[in-house]
Order: structure tokens, then C-alpha cells, then sequence
């Protein structure tokens, strides 16, 4: 893509109501923008990465055997009012608003109790289990503060993923599986060195949910943290699991993080209060076992942006970066050849993201490093004449050349 033609612009300053790093890095970088606080629009370079982190949990939920769906943003009063949950004491983030005929209706926050309902016309014998779903979803919660940038918003996209199964034990079976296909995400992603399995509270069924806490200054949780055993408890339950798991609390490390998955087993809770039961084998009607399981995509790029930074700007891991390499042509004979390497990488399926614009080489050098974009390939007058392109590592700041014959292979 033609920097001249995308849809951008950087900024030397974000809104002076932005205190957010990871917001102010990203709103200069030209990769959102602020509508209101915790709410974000998302330019076409921030819709990049989203939609790279999506396709990395896309990959993982569809190997342990989960489906895509999506499901409604309008959600029916009476379905959260059989768990209690359409109280606005019980659930305190609700987004309330009325149809034309008065009834009233929410705008999801969880997909939990609408899940239940619908598969009550989908789940009848033992022969429909297990199953599970997954879906992409922009999440609207009225949050008390929302200062944490992209981290914390009002709306947000989250991956929600429900499983249903006929026995205890083949829900903790699978709760195991996505686990561990939790872990390949946040290692895939680059944050997986620093994000723990963290015992939290809130699991129904069994005593502590599980979250997936990242550690990052601006995070918004305390969890003890013991490195080599790789044991990690949010401070909120810090006393029930010193207890259970028989660890000193003084062998514990404070750090704080950021929660950016949690996932839950809820028995057979919910369906037993929402009526959703199958039909064994056996011929009787049998209780249902659920798991909910969710990732915040959108605070898992905000983590990643805050903690993977420098003066400079942003620093993206390879794998969610918008584009491969930053092409940036110096001249008239460098652009000459800058074209032609352009053509060269996109036709090999290199993503470049090419600077084709007028500008004076310091400024197109600048926007490349606030960008965060891994490789910066110059092709100037000077580079073509010496036959070496540059090449820059924005991570290390290392500087190689490369023979105009090998990019291909050069980012391949
Ligand atoms: P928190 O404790 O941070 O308020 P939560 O426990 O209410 O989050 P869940 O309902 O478990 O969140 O949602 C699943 C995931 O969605 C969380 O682990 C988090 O990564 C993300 N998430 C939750 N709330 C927000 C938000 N307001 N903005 C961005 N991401 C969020
Ligand atoms: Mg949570």
C-alpha cells in the first residue's frame, strides 16, 4: 500500500485529554481515534492489527474445535432477568435503551445468557454435545472510569467463546484445551513471557476462575507472583488461594498487570436457572455444563502497545504488525528503483507499506518508527548507486544492507 493513498495521517501531538500511553501512541501513529473517552475508532493501520490479532485467535479457537458465530448486539430483557442479571445492582455496566414500543431492551456486554436461550433450540440429546462457539464482538459497557486509553473501553471487541457439555468432566477437559490454546495465543502475539495463568475469583462450579493477567505498569490489577513456580493469584482472592495452594504469601511477588482473558466454569448454574437441559442416552433429562471464555482484543493491542514502545514510538511484534516493511524512497533514481521493489515484495506477498509522498527524508524516517513497522528499507539515489539498500530493524535500531536482487528474500 501507497502511504500517498492510505488513509493517514501522524501527529505530533495526541488530544491533551488523552492520558493514556498506549492511546497516545496510537492516535499519533494514526491508528485510532478518540470519538469520546473509551470510545475508539480504529483507522484503516489500527483495523490491520485487530484484524491480525482476531485471525491468531481465530486459528486457536478453531483448533480446539470451536465455530464462529455472531450474535446480536439488542439483547431481550426477560432472558437476563432469569439469572438476576438484568439488575442494575447485580450488573452495574448495563447499556439500557428502549424500542419503539417501549420495551426494554440492552446492548450486550456478555453473550453468556442470550448463548444459553439459543441453544435451547439447537442442544436436545447427548448426540448434540459437546459443542462449542465462538464470536468477534464489539462489547458495550457503561464503565465507571475509562482512562486506560484502548485498554479500558466503553465499547470494545472481545472474543467470547461458550462451550456446553453433557458431564463435569468433559468441560474441565476442554477448559484445559483452552487454556492451553490461550497460552499460544499470547505467545503468538508476543506478550507470552509475561502473561500468566492468574487464579481469580468468580468461578461458579469450581472455586477461581481462571484470568490471563499480562504484566504491565499501566494495568490495571495486582496479582502475587511466584516466577519460577509459575504461580500467579489476583490480589482480590489473595487470601483463599494462599490457602488452598499452600504457598506463603511472602514468597509472592507483587506486579501489576493488565487482565487481557478470563475464563469461566460454570457448571450447570446457569442452564439449570435458564431451563437448558439434554436428553441421555438413557432417555432422562440430564443438567448441561457450560464454559465462558473470554479475550479482549482490543486491550490486548493497548498492552502490546504500551509495553512494546520507545521514545520513537511503536514497536510491533512481527506477527500483528500492519505491514511488514516501510518503504521509503529518497530521490529520483531511488525512486525509480523504489518502485520496482515495490512491485518486487507485493507481488511476493511481502505486506510493504510504501512512502511514496514528498517529503523530506527525515519526515518519512519518523513516521516509520512512530508507526512501529518492523523493517525500514530505504532506496535512495545514493543506495541504489552504491547497489545496497538499507535495511533497519525498528526493534533493535540494527542497520543492514541488502542487494536490490535479494529483498524478496531479504523479508521473506
Ligand atoms: P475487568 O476486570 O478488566 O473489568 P472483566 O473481568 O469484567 O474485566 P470479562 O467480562 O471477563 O472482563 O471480559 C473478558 C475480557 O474482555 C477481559 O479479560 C478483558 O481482557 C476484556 N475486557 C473487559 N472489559 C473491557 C473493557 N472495558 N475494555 C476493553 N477490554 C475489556
Ligand atoms: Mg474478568
Amino acid at each position: 500500500m501507497r502511504v500517498s493513498t492510505l488513509f493517514t495521517k501522524t501527529l505530533r501531538n495526541a488530544p491533551a485529554d488523552e492520558v493514556a500511553k498506549n492511546a497516545q501512541l496510537l492516535i499519533r501513529a494514526g491508528f485510532v481515534y478518540k470519538e469520546m473517552a473509551g470510545a475508539y475508532a480504529y483507522l484503516p493501520l489500527g483495523i490491520r492489527v485487530i484484524e491480525k490479532i482476531k485471525q491468531i485467535v481465530r486459528e486457536e479457537m478453531n483448533a480446539i474445535n470451536s465455530s464462529e458465530l455472531i450474535m446480536t448486539s439488542l439483547q431481550r430483557k426477560e432472558i437476563w432477568e432469569k439469572t438476576g442479571r438484568w439488575d442494575d445492582e447485580t450488573v452495574d455496566i448495563w447499556f439500557k435503551t428502549k424500542l419503539k414500543d417501549d420495551s426494554e431492551v440492552g446492548l450486550g456486554w456478555s453473550h453468556e445468557e442470550p448463548i444459553v436461550e439459543m441453544m435451547k433450540q439447537y442442544v436436545k440429546s447427548y448426540k448434540d454435545l459437546p459443542s462449542s462457539l465462538y464470536q468477534f464482538q464489539t462489547k458495550m459497557r457503561n464503565e465507571v472510569r475509562a482512562k486506560s486509553g484502548i485498554m479500558r473501553g466503553r465499547e470494545f471487541v472481545m472474543k467470547d467463546m461458550y462451550s456446553f457439555h453433557a458431564t463435569a468432566e468433559d468441560l474441565a477437559s476442554y477448559y484445559d484445551a483452552t487454556i492451553a490454546a490461550y497460552n499460544r495465543v499470547y505467545e503468538r502475539l508476543g506478550i507470552g513471557d509475561d502473561t500468566y495463568v492468574t487464579f481469580a475469583s468468580g468461578g461458579a462450579f469450581t472455586k477461581f476462575s481462571h484470568e490471563f493477567q499480562t504484566i504491565c505498569e499501566a494495568g490495571e490489577d495486582v496479582i502475587y507472583l511466584h516466577r519460577e513456580k509459575n504461580i500467579a493469584v489476583n490480589e482480590e482472592v489473595i487470601d483463599d488461594a494462599v490457602k488452598e495452594l499452600g504457598i506463603a504469601r511472602e514468597e509472592l511477588e507483587q506486579v501489576k498487570t493488565a487482565e487481557v482473558g478470563n475464563i469461566f466454569n460454570f457448571g450447570s448454574q446457569k442452564t439449570d436457572e435458564m431451563g437448558l437441559y439434554y436428553t441421555g442416552e438413557d432417555g432422562q433429562q440430564h443438567s448441561l455444563y457450560i464454559g465462558s471464555y473470554g479475550i479482549g482484543i482490543t486491550r490486548a493491542m493497548g498492552v502490546i502497545a504500551e509495553k512494546m514502545s520507545d521514545d520513537k514510538g511503536l514497536v510491533w511484534p512481527k506477527a500483528i504488525a500492519p505491514f511488514a516493511v516501510y518503504l521509503v524512497s529518497i530521490g529520483d533514481n531511488g525512486t525509480k528503483a523504489a518502485e520496482k521493489a515495490y512491485s518486487e515484495l507485493t507481488a511476493a506477498g511481502i505486506e510493504v507499506l510504501y512512502d511514496d509522498r514528498d517529503e523530506r527524508p527525515g519526515a518519512k524516517f519518523a513516521d516509520a518508527e512512530l508507526m512501529g513497522i518492523p523493517y525500514r528499507l530505504t532506496v535512495s539515489d545514493r543506495t541504489v548507486e552504491a547497489g545496497e539498500y538499507e535495511v533497519v530493524n525498528r526493534q533493535t535500531g540494527e542497520v543492514t544492507t541488502c542487494a536490490p536482487e535479494s529483498i524478496v528474500a531479504q523479508f521473506s
